[in-house]
């Protein structure tokens, strides 16, 4: 390891130490534990274990060209499906890592992801995978792109990286490199790498944004919406003109709702939610305030369904987005 690389790779580590407070049980030399990679984070022993790509900080650049290239490559390939299709058009990059100790950065992600529940083993409980949009696929938490809920939370990971399509864990792990970045990311991701922060024990963070989300268990469900999409503000004024965001979306609650009252709607017709509430054939005042009744025919399957979306106006928790509270198929 070069000179350099040693002094950066502390002063990374002093950094991550310095902020968040906990660190996984050791940072290891062993090219052994890092097949095909620079450096990676060791769930089961909690280590992160480095390379000999490790050894330069230098050479790291010419390493993240190439997978800039093959993204290339793969941007140019043939549409697969229409969730692909959306993943490849929202994907803007192979992956966040740009120099040697993002990727340090990424294994720490893995490490404060694995610490946000105390039982790392069960691989059914590992924190926020559901809410990342995994299923539980032969004992592990993967994207299946046949479901709608996690082909839609793939697509969500593609704004951040291709590469953090390959898991929840990766969406994970990507997320939080590129928060550390300072960059945006999908507020759905954003928010369970918040919560996981909390759960892992971190140090407050100074911008007291913990606080903000998290702390009562009436706000922990904020961390259960899955975005559906967004309205005109403007068609929605015979409800109410006092609409406080365009923003809607369904909780793990309603999803649960609509399912057992309902069965097999949702699973249906869940793709057409961001349609209905975008573009309704009729909006009737519901017997609720600020609640709307929603008539839409889809054409191509000649149905029509019925939703009712909750609007939040400026008296409403302002964290509170417009929400989806129920919705079936109107059988004539
Ligand atoms: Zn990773």
């Amino acid at each position: 390891m070069t000179p350099d690389t040693v002094d950066v790779l502390e002063d990374t580590l002093t950094k991550l130490k310095d902020k968040y407070g906990i660190m996984p049980k050791g940072v290891v030399y062993n090219p052994s534990k890092v097949p095909d990679a620079t450096v990676t984070y060791n769930w089961v022993d909690d280590k992160i274990y480095i390379s000999n790509r490790f050894n330069d900080i230098n050479n790291y650049a010419d390493i993240v060209n190439k997978s800039e290239d093959s993204l290339i490559e793969y941007r140019e390939k043939a549409v697969i499906n229409k969730a692909e299709a959306e993943i490849e058009l929202n994907t803007q990059r192979m992956t966040v890592r740009e120099n040697l100790m993002d990727t340090l950065t990424h294994e720490y992600g893995h490490f404060i992801h694995r610490h946000a529940n105390a039982d790392y083993v069960q691989k059914s409980s590992v924190f926020g995978a559901k809410d990342l949009g995994g299923k539980l696929i032969n004992g592990d938490w993967k994207y299946d792109i046949n479901s709608y809920y996690s082909a839609n939370a793939k697509i969500e990971a593609a704004k951040i990286s291709k590469y953090a399509t390959e898991s929840p864990y990766e969406a994970f792990a990507e997320g939080f490199l590129a928060k550390e970045k300072g960059q945006e990311i999908p507020e759905s991701i954003e928010k369970v790498i918040k919560e996981a922060k909390v759960k892992a024990g971190v140090k407050n963070i100074a911008n007291g944004q913990k606080n903000g989300i998290l702390g009562s268990t009436k706000d922990e469900r904020i961390l259960d919406v899955h975005p559906i999409g967004k309205i005109n503000k403007e068609i929605y004024k015979c409800i109410t003109d006092d609409i406080l965001t365009d923003e809607v979306v369904i909780t793990n609650n309603q999803i649960q709702h609509i399912m057992d009252r309902h069965p097999n709607d949702y699973e249906r017709f869940s793709s057409y939610f961001g349609e209905i509430v975008k573009n309704p054939d009729y909006i009737i005042e519901a017997n609720k305030p600020n609640t709307a009744l929603l008539l839409k025919e889809i054409k191509e399957n000649d149905e029509i369904f019925k939703t009712v979306l909750r609007l939040v106006a400026s008296k409403d928790n302002p964290n509170y987005k417009n929400s989806i509270i129920t919705f079936m198929k109107i059988d004539e």
